[in-house]
């Protein structure tokens, strides 16, 4: 177990913002979570879980806690049957890895989700989602260290009370309080996606005359269409869709769409495109405070030259300032802050 003292949390984070956090421990067997928990008790700090720091924001005063930083490795097939085969993947894995793994091997269920930056662990935290996929339709459990009981557990799908961008891994009183170790999918053999496809997909699909629905050539549109239309981490910091789609009441969703606004019905509510609305109010390409609107994916926002967190938080409230006078909703963010 590998203990760090102020490491900068714009370091491990791809929205690269925020100061240091007092300790940082890197797990990389699973005896190293409970030591690190342990460590963290015997200290008096708070714990905050990173995978690759795709989701997550550093704050500018840094973390008075300890990170465990997720090293968790491995992917191996634990188990098939005529039609489905289950994969099972550290915590610490990069997701893409996961994806590429299934694909390789002709199996499908998850390869509209390829290239979301990442690790494996953080999947199901905010059920991760693209093009028509989740991963909560393939999940089968996953298994987590408890820290309030400090047992080992595995938890079934059926408990994780999954929504879009939600589970018991980040809302309601068990927020926090499992770090996932490793997670199984049941993927599928010899099927493929059917159209009709998610409609970016599907335009794809139509324009270039694609038949070939195999889960590696999904793979193969999916990675250009996200490679074309969203910032690279490596090269472009952000944190991805920076803002959530929201839920509004039907009268609300009738005005909306009557404004033009592009409305899903979904058994949680009317769940409007946030993305439309960023557009609608003229803000694409437009800069805050260092912050700039993506130009092709309105919920994405670059940090181009931030200089800190309070220069995101001044952007977040003026756009959603704007959205709000304009439209008479709120904008939510989707990463999560580090505190
Ligand atoms: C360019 C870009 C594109 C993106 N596109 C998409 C997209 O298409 N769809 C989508 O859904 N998301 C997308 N995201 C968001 C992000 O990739 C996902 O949320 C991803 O799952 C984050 O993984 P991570 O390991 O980096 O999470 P982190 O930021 O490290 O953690 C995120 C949250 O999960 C918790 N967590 C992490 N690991 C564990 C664990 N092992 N156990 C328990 N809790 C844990 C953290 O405490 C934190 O609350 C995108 C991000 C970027 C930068």
């Amino acid at each position: 177990m590998k203990i760090l003292e102020d490491v900068l949390i714009s370091n491990l984070t791809t929205m690269r913002l925020g100061g240091a956090a007092k300790y940082t421990i890197e797990i990389s067997a699973v005896e190293d979570i409970i030591s690190a928990y342990n460590f963290a008790k015997e200290k008096g700090l708070k714990t905050f879980i990173l995978g690759g720091g795709a989701n997550s924001i550093g704050l500018d005063e840094g973390f008075d806690g300890v990170i465990l930083l997720n090293k968790l490795r491995g992917i191996e097939i634990i188990g098939e049957t005529e039609t489905e085969t289950f994969v099972r993947g550290m915590g610490g894995e990069v997701w893409d890895d996961f994806v590429e793994f299934t694909t390789k091997r002709d199996l499908s269920g998850i390869e509209a989700l390829s290239k979301i930056p990442g690790s494996l662990g953080a999947a199901p935290v905010q059920n991760i989602g693209a093009y028509g996929q989740d991963i909560a339709q393939v999940l089968e459990n996953v298994e987590a260290f408890d820290s309030l009981t400090n047992k080992i557990v595995t938890i079934p799908k059926s408990e994780m009370n999954f929504d879009y961008r939600k589970s018991i891994f980040n809302y309601g009183e068990d927020k926090g309080r499992y770090f996932i170790i490793a997670v199984t999918v049941r993927v599928s053999k010899n099927k493929t996606l059917e159209p009709p496809f998610y409609t970016s997909l599907q335009n794809y699909i139509d324009k270039n005359n694609v038949t070939d629905f195999s889960p590696s050539n999904i793979r193969k549109i999916v990675s250009l269409i996200r490679a074309e239309k969203l910032p690279d981490p490596q090269e472009i910091a952000s944190s991805g869709s920076f803002f959530k789609n929201i839920y509004v009441d039907d009268k609300k969703a009738a005005e909306l769409e009557a404004m033009g606004a592009r409305i899903w019905q979904s058994e949680a509510g009317n769940k409007v495109n946030s993305g439309w609305l960023i557009e609608e109010a003229g803000l694409k390409g437009k800069t805050f405070h260092g912050m700039t609107v993506n130009d092709k994916a309105a919920l994405v926002l670059m940090n181009e030259s931030a200089k800190s967190y309070s220069d995101l938080a001044a952007a977040r409230e003026e756009i959603r300032k704007i959205i709000r006078d304009r439209f008479n909703v709120e904008l939510e963010q989707e990463p999560v802050e580090i505190k």
